[in-house]
């Protein structure tokens, strides 16, 4: 394997010792710790997992906060009051849906009905809008923590050719966008992007956030590129993996993350991370 492996685990774990320190300040200094709230609706496995990592983890840091799990079926009135009792309280720092919601949920007016300053996503238009304009706001978890491996990882952005297959809002989208504030120069492949190989070949810099497993194969990484892998799949045998064919990666990329221990655990140090200037920002205010 010639690849270096950028350790996102032991990353992920510098990061949410730094949050610790820092909440620790900010309960000296405001009295009070920073408060987390996460809604749950339905009873979708995989986000129940999910949720009760980001619990454990903001209780470990030295957060408060509450896990609000709902129905299925829950009536997305109730949803909206509740999201703004949570705006209106001044104990909470922090607001998260749990996404995907449940099907006939409407997500959009959910997420909007967050306030901006809470929106510890950063899914929230405003927000949305302050990554595209360049401006301070809220940045999404998940390529905020992309962008703290690329640092990590010695990574250089400035002009460099950087390829993000994938355009979700939650992720692709918020990606390209921090990689173009960066300066590199940014291209966005999704399912209708023609010789999607080729592109990767010229890619200084590659971010896969497709959900194909080891879709990305070995021969289609420039030699020395630094390679992401944001994919979370299971694979014929059941076991987890990400959207680039790894072993084969690895024998060309000059750094690549693994999956599992890559982005993953960055996500809800990020999380953390978030929650943590949410609450700062709001006392400084
Ligand atoms: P989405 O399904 O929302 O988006 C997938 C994107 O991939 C779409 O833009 C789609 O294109 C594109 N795509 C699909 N097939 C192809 C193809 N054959 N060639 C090129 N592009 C293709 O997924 P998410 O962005 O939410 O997630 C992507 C992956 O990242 C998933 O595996 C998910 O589990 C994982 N993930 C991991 C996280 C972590 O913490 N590690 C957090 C969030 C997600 P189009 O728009 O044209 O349909």
């Amino acid at each position: 394997m010639k690849a270096r492996i950028i350790d996102g685990t032991s990353i992920a774990l510098q990061v949410r010792r730094e949050v610790a320190r820092g909440v620790e300040e900010f309960c000296q200094k405001c009295g009070r710790s920073p408060g987390l709230h996460v809604i749950l609706a339905g009873d979708d496995p995989g986000s129940a997992v999910y949720v009760r990592g980001k619990e454990k983890a903001a209780e470990e840091v030295g957060m408060h906060g509450k896990v609000h799990r709902l129905p299925a079926d829950v009536d997305p009135e109730y949803l909206v009051k509740l999201v703004r009792e949570l705006n209106a309280d001044p104990a909470v720092d922090g607001i998260l849906v749990q996404l995907p919601l449940p099907g006939g949920l409407p997500s959009q007016s959910i997420l909007d009905a967050v306030d901006p300053l809470k929106d510890v996503d950063g899914f929230h238009p405003i927000n949305v809008g302050a990554l595209w304009s360049g401006l301070p706001g809220i940045v999404p978890c998940t390529p905020n923590g992309c962008m703290r491996l690329l640092r990590e990882a010695g990574a250089h952005l400035v002009g460099a050719r950087a390829l993000v297959v994938g355009r979700s809002h939650m992720v692709g989208k918020p990606m390209s966008g921090l990689l173009l504030n960066a300066h590199a120069t940014v291209t966005i492949a999704h399912s209708k992007t023609e010789n999607l190989p080729d592109r990767c070949r010229d890619a200084d810099i590659l971010i896969a956030a497709i959900g194909r497993a080891k879709m990305i194969a070995g021969d289609w990484i420039k030699p020395g590129a630094t390679v992401i892998d944001v994919g979370m799949n299971r694979d014929e045998h059941g076991k987890l993996c990400g959207d680039v064919d790894f072993a084969g990666a690895a024998e060309v990329a000059g750094a690549i993350t693994p999956v599992p221990g890559g982005v993953g655990p960055m996500t809800i140090a990020l999380l953390l991370e978030n929650t943590l200037k949410a609450a700062i920002a709001r006392e400084s205010r």
